[in-house]
């Protein structure tokens, strides 16, 4: 029998526990998101963070720029940003106009504020085996949905297709972490199909339909990262999930599964590093 990962009632569940937590202090955590230029799809997920911090008590502030912004402005809104006690957490929405260098971006904010997890030091903190300020969110979602379904990571053979900042290569560290045996796969794999019949668990954050019919060991748990618009607007995954779910154990629909996780994350670095700044 398949179990669906349910993503949206992990998500309810943690933004309950994080208001009630909340609830008990004087002062609220402030969460500043940097928005540059008009991309519908970051707008989309800006509002959302927006609407769920406010739904927990959280100050949430959207800056939008526009898409000619220079880089010089951006670095000086986030210096203002880190020195202003009242501003817990800062996020830059990705992507950022061509102009813009995004590193640049990114380590000008101060690691206790960097709720994303993206700055060189907190990548840094993760990949030598200490605790960063804050975890990429979607990455520590995912963990949070294997544990929540007490799925078994110690010693099972995870492969990762997808080897991004954001998702693929931080998820790898964290999975290594938890003594899972990790396999990163990406664009210039060869015999993917054979790599991924070898997964206990198999994490797909490519963003194209690439996990197929018979591409799955049967029993394994499979994670769906992917979300583009097919050819219909329909919101897909990067599985198939029809082709795919009778054989697995355990499956992550798209949407209502990683998606859900990521934002309740967010919102659970934004409360940690207000937290620690306390
Ligand atoms: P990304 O930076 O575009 O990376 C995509 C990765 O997929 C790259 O490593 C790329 O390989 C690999 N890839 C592309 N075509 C491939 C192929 N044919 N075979 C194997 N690997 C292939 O993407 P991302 O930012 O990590 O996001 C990936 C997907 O997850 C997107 O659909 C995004 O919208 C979604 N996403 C969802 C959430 C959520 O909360 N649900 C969060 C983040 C991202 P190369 O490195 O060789 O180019």
């Amino acid at each position: 029998m398949t179990t669906i990962l349910d993503g949206k009632s992990l998500r309810d569940k943690i933004l309950s526990e994080l208001k009630t937590k909340l609830e008990k202090y004087d002062k609220k955590p402030t969460l500043v998101v940097i928005l540059v230029g008009e991309n519908p799809a970051s707008k989309i997920y800006v509002n959302n963070k927006k609407k769920t911090a406010e739904s927990l008590g959280i100050n949430s502030i959207v800056i939008n720029y526009p898409s000619d912004v220079s880089e010089s402005e951006l670095l000086n809104k986030i210096e203002e940003l880190n020195t202003n006690p009242e501003v817990t957490a800062i996020l830059v929405q990705l992507p950022l106009p061509k102009h813009i260098n995004k590193f640049n971006i990114i380590n000008a904010i101060t690691p206790s504020k960097d709720v994303d997890g993206f700055t060189p030091e907190n990548a840094g903190k993760l990949f030598i085996g200490e605790t960063p300020y804050a975890y990429p969110c979607t990455p520590k979602g995912i963990i949070k949905l294997l544990e929540e379904y007490n799925i078994e990571i110690s010693g099972k053979h995870a492969v990762i297709v997808g080897r991004s900042n954001i998702v693929g290569k931080p998820l790898s560290q964290m999975l290594l972490d938890k003594n899972a045996t990790v396999t990163i796969c990406h664009s210039h794999t060869e015999n993917l199909s054979e790599i991924t019949k070898t997964a206990d668990i198999l994490i797909s954050a490519v963003g194209g339909k690439i996990i197929l019919e018979n591409m799955i060991k049967n029993n394994a748990v499979v994670i769906d990262v992917g979300i583009f618009k097919d050819e219909n607007g329909k919101t897909r995954g990067d599985v198939d999930f029809e082709a795919v779910a009778s054989q697995a154990s355990y499956i992550s629909p798209v949407p209502g599964g990683v998606g859900p996780m990521t934002i309740a994350m967010l919102m659970s670095n934004t409360v940690e590093l207000f937290e620690k700044s306390m």
